[in-house]
């Protein structure tokens, strides 16, 4: 008897080249039946026996194309019916329609193949594009991703383009981005007086490319935004670029031509040339393997990693064909503000910054920075998500029907919005303090709420009411007749960390160790070195960093040397007399003295023992004093130190720790084994509180942990003493994970 089976799969599944792919295994198995999109996913019927209906499943999970993420999948005989070919048949249309939105992909092997083939009709074509590569959340105006609903519906697909859109074994079946030289988008080149310097298509790459190489900074509009571009090699060139954009020392990212030239420069794990090589095709920190000779120390001072990428797009692939050295690609914007995506934004806040503005005519609805990672063995620690990861996330956790909002933090904000059954988490926006990132927050909170038709039933704030996050997230709810809550800042952390790991309903209770700059504790304080304990949906603050005086507002973040002056004991301070002018030091002890606010931030007692050890006393990014610290005690190579001996458990003792530290100083331990020794407690720390305590596992998040150095010496020691130790991986540890910590901690605690 005929016997027909079918599989249902769910996840990221549609518009990432699903049904040609189930086709093509289809057709090789010689098997018969159909294959649709339906309002969850994907949906087979075929004829078989159950063996083989097995086996089919088997392939498809086990060869499903690299950009698609298959969450359920579920095989079971149904009535049966006589198919005479495999066919890939229309969606049923009337259904709601359930898929989630998915992030842009880097471009695929093939399509780069084509774009380098004379002979084929989209060589040099700079937005070349397939099913399983090309921008999707960038350009998506309306949900879910069709044509239509892209910035790509200006532009009617040629008779070649749409033959290959209709045809069920062509690798570009429902490519809803097809377009080619005929029929596709356009660019221009222009000079700084907006004139155009280049028309033929073809040309302005090569024109572009000459351009960099004679020494020129030229603004790229990539499919995510704007990048600046100039050459690596050259100090002078990268320093024009530093003053134009005011950037004194934060590195600029390093795009490489190919894989092999990165190779050649760096020493590369397999898990770092996996990633460069992804989807997601992020900014990777590598480490040089000697002298990088063709790049300018000017592009990373002072740090010993540089982060490199490869081309994310046909146009950047095409520019550094031509080019075969390292580039400067850096976002295309000014100190702070966001980054740039459209054309008229362009010529007038890159006026002066750029010499050349290479523009096109495809509309960037999201724009979104490239996305940071780094590994620590196998741990991957994402340092900033966007292109490529946002907005989609995948989650296990019964987030619940409720509309939900999460307004997320302040300094690095992002949003989590759970408009139906999928949870999306806004790419990073940046500091909300800057006028320009906040409007771009406010519009993409109102364009989730038309992209999903529908709004928020509940809205998530942080404790703290002055965050800008916190304004809004009170007038939406009000404006909405939403109800609105407000969670802690570092138990949004833990939540965060928690949620990744499906952690909420473990039996044994957990050891949260939550370490960042600042968040508003519910004491008052500013916490920011703080120790949880999770059972039972309970969530409880169990240890923290012995307070310290907060002094100076936003400055003493700014500033290390006022948190060394805030963490030294009254005897100590001549120590550091010579950091300041006798103003400034009377003032800054009155503020010590008369303190009413303190702190607990793990973040300022990094600053504190970089300025210490003469290394950052004034910085000019954030992060700054924290990395040069790390590049100092990776350049150690002898044994560590306890500075804390005598700790075995409960409140740290801060000020005993930094009088410690200064000791060794004076007894003249050298700088990177202070540096290597101070990083080295901490972890220690974190072990005796859970060995102390018989934790058994513990949960890090925060900032702080985006510290190499740290997280190497918590896996080695969680070894040692059997340890389950558990690190944000799919989001930043960083405050871009307070948006999801919040929604975590709303479905899953008694708040
Ligand atoms: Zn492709
Ligand atoms: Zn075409």
């Amino acid at each position: 008897m005929l016997r027909t089976f079918e599989i249902v799969l769910t996840g990221q599944v549609q518009g990432v080249g699903f049904r040609p792919f189930v086709y093509n295994l289809a057709i090789g198995m010689g098997l018969k039946g159909t294959v649709c999109n339906n309002a969850d996913g994907v949906l087979i019927r075929f004829n078989t026996n159950i063996d083989k209906a097995e086996e089919f499943l088997e392939a498809i999970l086990n060869k499903a194309p690299e950009v698609s993420k298959v969450i359920t999948s579920s095989l079971k005989e149904v009535e049966s019916e006589d198919y005479s070919a495999f066919r890939i048949v229309k969606s049923i249309s009337d259904q709601k329609v359930n898929i989630p939105l998915t992030p842009d992909f880097a471009i695929c092997k093939d399509c780069q193949t084509e774009i380098r083939d004379p002979k084929n009709r989209r060589y040099g074509y700079a937005f070349t594009t397939c099913t399983i590569c090309g921008p999707r959340y960038s350009i998506t105006t309306q949900f879910p991703f069709e044509r239509a609903n892209t910035s790509m519906s200006p532009f009617e697909m040629c008779i070649d383009c749409v033959s290959e859109y209709e045809n069920p074994a062509d690798r570009r079946f429902h490519s809803q981005t097809n377009s080619c030289p005929t029929c596709g988008i356009e660019m221009r080149l222009n000079d700084s007086k907006n004139s155009e310097v280049e028309k033929n298509q073809t040309e302005i790459i090569q024109k572009t490319a000459q351009l960099i190489s004679e020494g020129k900074i030229v603004a790229i509009k990539n499919t995510n935004g704007y990048l600046l571009c100039c050459r690596g090699d050259s100090h002078e060139v990268v320093e024009t670029l530093r003053q134009r954009k005011r950037r004194p020392s934060k590195p600029f990212a390093v795009l490489y031509p190919d894989l092999d030239q990165i190779k050649a420069a760096y020493d590369l794990s397999s898990n770092e040339e996996r990633s460069l090589t992804s989807s997601v095709a992020p900014i990777m920190l590598l480490k040089p393997k000697n002298d990088v000779s063709n790049l300018s120390k000017n592009v990373a001072t002072s740090l010993n990693r540089v982060g490199c990428m490869l081309p994310s797009s046909a146009l950047l692939t095409l520019l550094m064909n031509e080019l075969q050295m390292p580039v400067v690609a850096t976002s295309g914007n000014i100190h702070g503000s966001p980054i740039i995506h459209s054309e008229l934004e362009a010529i007038d806040k890159l006026h002066g910054v750029a010499d050349y503005f290479l523009h096109h005519d495809l509309d960037i609805t999201f724009p979104q920075d490239d996305s940071v990672v780094r590994f620590v063995g196998d741990q991957k620690i994402i340092l900033r998500r966007s292109r490529g990861m946002a907005p989609n996330y995948f989650t296990t956790l019964d987030i619940g029907d409720e509309k939900v909002l999460a307004m997320g933090a302040h300094l690095k904000s992002t949003i989590a919005f759970v408009p139906n059954n999928h949870t999306y988490i806004s790419p990073y926006f940046g500091n909300l303090d800057s006028y320009e990132v906040l409007e771009r927050y406010k519009k993409t909170v109102l364009n989730y709420k038309e992209l999903f038709q529908t709004q928020a039933e509940t809205v998530l704030i942080d404790l703290h009411p002055q965050y800008q996050s916190s304004i809004l997230g009170n007038e939406l709810s009000s404006q909405w007749k939403a109800s609105i809550r407000s969670v802690q800042h570092h138990k949004a952390h833990f939540g965060a960390v928690l949620g990744e790991h499906n952690l909420f309903d473990t039996d044994e209770k957990i050891l949260g160790v939550i370490w960042d700059g600042a968040g508003l504790g519910e004491d008052g304080a500013i916490w920011g070195g703080e120790f949880f304990s999770y059972q039972n949906s309970t969530m409880k603050r169990v240890a923290h960093f012995d307070y310290v005086p907060w002094i100076a507002g936003d400055k003493m973040a700014s500033e290390p040397r006022i948190s060394l002056l805030a963490h030294l004991m009254e005897g100590n301070i001549a120590e550091v007399e010579e950091k300041f002018d006798e103003k400034e030091l009377n003032l800054y002890r009155k503020l010590v003295e008369k303190n009413s606010l303190s702190t607990s931030s793990v973040g300022r007692l990094f600053d504190t023992v970089s300025s210490l050890l003469g290394l950052c006393d004034k910085s000019t990014y954030e992060g700054e004093a924290a990395m040069m610290l790390e590049a100092l005690a990776e350049e150690s190579d002898v044994c560590p130190l306890d500075f804390l001996p005598a700790y075995s458990g409960g409140n740290i003792p801060t000020r005993e720790l930094v009088g410690n530290i200064l000791l060794a100083v004076q007894s003249g331990v050298s700088k990177s084994q202070v540096a290597t020794s101070f990083t080295y407690t901490l972890a220690l720390v974190i072990v005796k509180m859970a060995k102390e305590n018989t934790y058994k596992i513990i949960a890090c998040s925060g900032g702080v942990f985006q510290n190499g150095l740290l997280v190497k010496y918590l896996q080695q020691l969680a070894k040692e003493y059997h340890l389950d130790l558990r690190f944000n991986h799919l989001l930043s540890c960083n405050d871009e994970n307070i948006s999801f910590g919040q929604l975590c901690c709303y479905h899953h605690l008694k708040l």
